[in-house]
């Protein structure tokens, strides 16, 4: 049974990371035991560092397929000899927050309904969650959004028939996951008997292959086949995935022609979308493709107004005004300032003044804009003559493919992306190849003090762009 359930874990393995990670890092660890009561899995690794790449590369990996293929939520990973929890590992996060409704297959259920059962049978019954808060009328609209703002209400009156595909791609916590469930809950208003799905890319992937190994494959492509309005959000994580991607082009030609509305949100534009069958990337490109960029201070304070307002607190102007311009780029993380501040204001009885803010923020220094891939990319400019297009050409010259190789251990050093990000980025190479790049750098930079001084250099350059 023990044997039986790490196997299964390394087939999808396989399939989600490819076989040479499988080969390098998985078949030698051993599944011991798991406790379901406590939620942790035992595992052993042959040698610490195999387990340290496995703590720092694949948590995610382990904690996503593991824990659905032991039919539990938010298990802990613990590896034998190991007393202390790894450090890179976080607690997957719960779907659903309480407050949320979700629409399945027109029945309303609970998220805790939701969670339950997703949690006995994993993946085909289930999928195709509206999240009711996230609709047009709780969305602000400025100028770096109203174009896909727009075209999202636009395809709510037609679906199907004006704008098919509709493509929205900009950076993260920008709003395009709100988008996607303020179309669906906007169709669903309109008719209540659309069959509306909205899924994620890795979610996606995760029930094709569960259908593959159970045998279930027509089920699962009679249930996106069957659908009204298909939602699917971050697409770039089907890069790569070519037997994933052979099935989605299926349904979306099935689903295109029968005139069914298909939107899809990603991180970039559908050119470059790397690992992405060519096929399949223009078909992605063949309707209506509209951006969204990080909001101006004006879209900022009214975003805070509103959420405020949500949860029935009126925020003044210049509290409201001060939390915009301290958080610069990410209206996630806006919200996140908002709310602890609400929280403290709660939590101690007081009114949100701006002296409170001041000082519930004062420990976030102005924040730093996140270093990015393209940051690393202009930082290494400096120091070496490629741009972003050699990055990611197929150009092998050796000059050009050391300077890929660093880049990808800048990016793995100093962004929290996943290998498969980053090769993903860098012209739709394969994790195996950045891995490789890290392992070659490491080495470099062990032995040539020089090199190793100019890495620093360049590093403290990248985040000084930052500041
Ligand atoms: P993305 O999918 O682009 O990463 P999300 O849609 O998850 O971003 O948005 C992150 C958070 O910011 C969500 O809570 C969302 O409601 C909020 N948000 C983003 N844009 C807006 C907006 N224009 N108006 C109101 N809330 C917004
Ligand atoms: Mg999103």
């Amino acid at each position: 049974m023990i044997s039986n359930i790490w196997e299964q874990f390394l087939t999808i393995a396989r399939e989600e990371a490819g076989s040479r990670v499988v080969e390098t890092w998985f078949k030698a660890v051993v599944l011991q035991h798991w406790d379901a009561i406590e939620k942790v899995v035992y595992l052993k690794a042959p040698n610490a560092f195999v387990q340290k790449w496995i703590y720092a590369n694949y948590m995610q990996l382990l904690h996503t397929h593991l824990g659905r293929l032991l039919n539990m939520n938010n298990i802990r990973i613990i590896f034998a000899d190991d007393a202390q929890e790894p450090q890179a590992e976080t607690p997957v996060e719960p779907r659903y927050k309480a407050a949320e409704v979700a629409v399945v297959d027109d029945k309303i259920a609970t998220s805790a309904h939701v969670n339950s059962t997703a949690l006995v049978k994993p993946s085909l019954q289930h999928g195709g969650h509206i999240n009711r808060t996230y609709s047009f009328d709780t969305f602000v609209i400025g100028p770096s959004n109203s174009l896909s703002y727009a075209a999202s209400h636009a395809v709510t009156e037609r679906p199907g028939s004006l704008y098919n595909p509709l493509f929205i791609y900009g950076g993260s916590g920008l709003g395009k996951t709100h988008l996607l469930h303020a179309i669906g809950n906007e169709i669903k208003t309109k008719n209540k008997n659309a069959v509306i799905l909205y899924q994620t890319a890795d979610r996606f992937v995760t029930e094709f292959i569960n259908a593959i190994r159970f045998n279930k494959i027509h089920k699962f492509q009679k249930k996106y086949q069957s659908v009204d309005v298909l939602l699917i959000d971050d697409i770039q994580f089907i890069a790569n995935k070519e037997q994933t991607q052979e099935a989605f082009f299926h349904i979306f030609n099935a689903l295109y022609e029968a005139h069914k509305q298909i939107v899809f949100s990603s991180d970039v534009i559908p050119s470059s979308l790397g690992g992405m069958a060519e096929r399949l990337r223009s078909r992605l490109a063949g309707g209506l493709v509209t951006d969204i960029h990080v909001p101006r201070l004006e879209t900022k304070i009214a975003i805070l107004k509103k959420k405020a307002e949500l949860s029935g607190t009126m925020l003044d102007d210049d509290v409201a005004n001060f939390i915009a311009s301290r958080v610069t780029s990410n209206i996630r993380e806006l919200e996140g300032a908002l709310i602890r501040v609400m929280a403290f204001a709660s939590l101690t009885n007081k009114t949100i003044t701006l002296e409170l803010t001041q000082r519930v923020l004062s420990h976030t220094t102005p924040q730093a804009v996140p270093i990015d891939f393209n940051r690393i990319i202009e930082g290494l400019r400096k120091h070496y003559d490629y741009n972003l297009q050699d990055m990611r050409s197929k150009n092998r010259n050796k000059e050009l493919a050391f300077v890929r190789q660093v880049a990808m251990y800048l990016m793995k050093k100093m962004t929290d992306k996943s290998l498969r990000d980053i090769g993903h980025f860098l012209g739709g190479r394969n994790h195996a190849t950045v891995m490789h790049a890290l392992y070659k750098i490491e080495s470099c930079l062990e032995r040539d003090p020089d090199f190793l001084h100019k890495i620093k250099r360049i590093e403290s350059d990248i985040k000084e762009v930052s500041r």
